[in-house]
This record gives structure tokens, sequence and C-alpha cells, in this order.
């Protein structure tokens, strides 16, 4: 099998075992935000602040750290998705967007995602 088979195959793995595919998937339960040909966007289960929204590409990566270069428009139509949909929430003083990635980020769900947080104050540095 070639590497790049091998990494695909890999990734299909993944994504089989992963919760934020079967969400997106419909596999799993979800509070739908918003929703296009590349991301879906629902609501936190343990939201940190009154608006609290994670915004996942349909396909599945693992983190921004294994994003590559070919992942750019992708990456891009995340960050503007977040935008999009602060507005539609009226989070006209303010929001922060936010990308916990890997273990020194405390990232806990493998599959690259925004968090959209508004509603309140956030204090600067984060914890
Ligand atoms: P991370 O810690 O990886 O940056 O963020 C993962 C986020 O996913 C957490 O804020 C957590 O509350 C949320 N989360 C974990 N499991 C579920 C779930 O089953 N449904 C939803 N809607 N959110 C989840
Ligand atoms: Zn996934």
């Amino acid at each position: 099998m070639s590497r790049r088979k091998y990494v695909s195959f890999l990734y299909t793995v993944f994504a089989m075992n992963c919760l934020f595919c079967k969400i997106v998937e419909g596999n799993l339960p979800s509070a739908p935000v918003y929703q296009d040909e590349l991301c879906y966007a629902f609501s936190d289960i343990h939201p940190q602040a009154p608006v609290h929204v994670l915004v996942v590409p349909r396909e599945h990566i693992n983190s921004l750290a294994d994003s590559n270069e070919s992942d750019q428009p992708l990456l891009g139509h995340l960050l503007w998705a977040a935008g999009e949909i602060a507005r539609s929430q009226g989070l006209a003083k303010g929001y922060r967007v936010v990308v916990n990635t890997g273990q020194d980020g405390g990232q806990t769900v493998d599959h690259l995602h925004l968090h959209l947080l508004g509603g309140r104050a956030h204090g600067w540095p984060p914890g």
C-alpha cells in the first residue's frame, strides 16, 4: 500500500470512531446552528458562554496541527463561517474564536473544531 493510501486508510479508521464525525453524519444528536457543503456548526454540550457554538469541517482532520497546505481554503471557510454565525447570533459587541490544539492546547476531541464564544466579556490572557 502506498504511503498516501495508508494515510487515507488511517483517517478512515479515525473517522469511524470520531465523535464529531458521528455528529456531522447525523448518527449522534446535536443542535444545529449552521451548515453548508464544507462545515457543520452546532451548540456545545457544555457551554462556556451564553453562545457557544462548535464549527467543524465535514471532512475529518485531527487538529490544526494535522492540517496541511491544501487545507487552506477549508480553514479560511471555517473562519468565515464562524464570523457569519456570530453575525446571525447578534454578537455585535464581540466574541472569541478558539482552536484548542493538541495536549497543551487543551484539545479533548480529535476532530478539528472552532469554538465560537459570545454573549459575555472574555478575559485575557486565557487560562
Ligand atoms: P476541545 O476541548 O476539544 O477544544 O472541545 C471539545 C468540545 O466539545 C468541548 O467544549 C465539549 O463540551 C464539546 N463536546 C464534547 N462532546 C460533545 C457532544 O457529544 N456534543 C456536543 N454538542 N458537544 C460536545
Ligand atoms: Zn472526525
